[in-house]
């Protein structure tokens, strides 16, 4: 059984996110999609409320499961079963970091071998921090994230303002 793990902070999930794992989750028989629960960094949505997001933007996907990793990503794989890591690749100014990222992670155990998507043309501009500074100066994300998603950043954005 080929068991797939695609990694990240999704904070929050985009449409590009949603192309990598869509089609990932046709290359395996099972995909975990796992949210990255790192308290060193500062995110918008918390853990759990990017677990929901995910969550409800791959329902349609019957062989993800959504979960959350509070430790290495190999040892993640490991504990899950999972045989190969995904990522997806935009421009080329992601493969510096992901080249590193991947060597890094066969150095640590080298039976888990890591598998890239190129992004669709039309995501590969697409980053969840371009979405968070779009939203934080008012503009319409509705064209880059699941409604669901986008709800919830206008829900945060006004909280912040009423706390303000
Ligand atoms: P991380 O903090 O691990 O980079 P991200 O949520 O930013 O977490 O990204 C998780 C994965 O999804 C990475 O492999 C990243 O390259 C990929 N990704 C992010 N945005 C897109 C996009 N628009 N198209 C394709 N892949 C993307």
């Amino acid at each position: 059984m080929k068991i797939g793990y695609y990694p990240g902070s999704f904070d929050p999930i985009t449409f590009g996110h949603l192309d990598i794992a869509t089609r990932g989750a046709k290359l395996f028989d099972k995909l975990y999609v796992a949210i990255s629960d790192n308290p060193n960094k500062n995110t918008l949505f918390t853990a759990e409320e990017r677990c929901r997001l995910v969550r409800e933007a791959l329902k349609e996907l019957p062989n993800v499961e959504v979960v959350r990793s509070e430790v290495l990503t190999v040892e993640h794989c490991k504990i899950l079963g999972a045989t190969h890591i995904l990522r997806g690749l935009r421009a080329v100014t992601d493969y510096d970091y992901e080249f590193q990222l991947t060597n890094f992670n066969r150095r640590i155990s080298n039976d888990i071998d890591t598998v890239f998507l190129m992004t669709e043309g039309e995501f590969s501009f697409l980053s969840s921090s371009s979405v968070r500074e779009l939203a934080q100066f008012g503009g319409d994300v509705t064209p880059f994230v699941p409604k669901v998603v986008a709800e919830a950043i206008a829900a945060k954005i006004n909280k912040r303002k009423v706390a303000k």
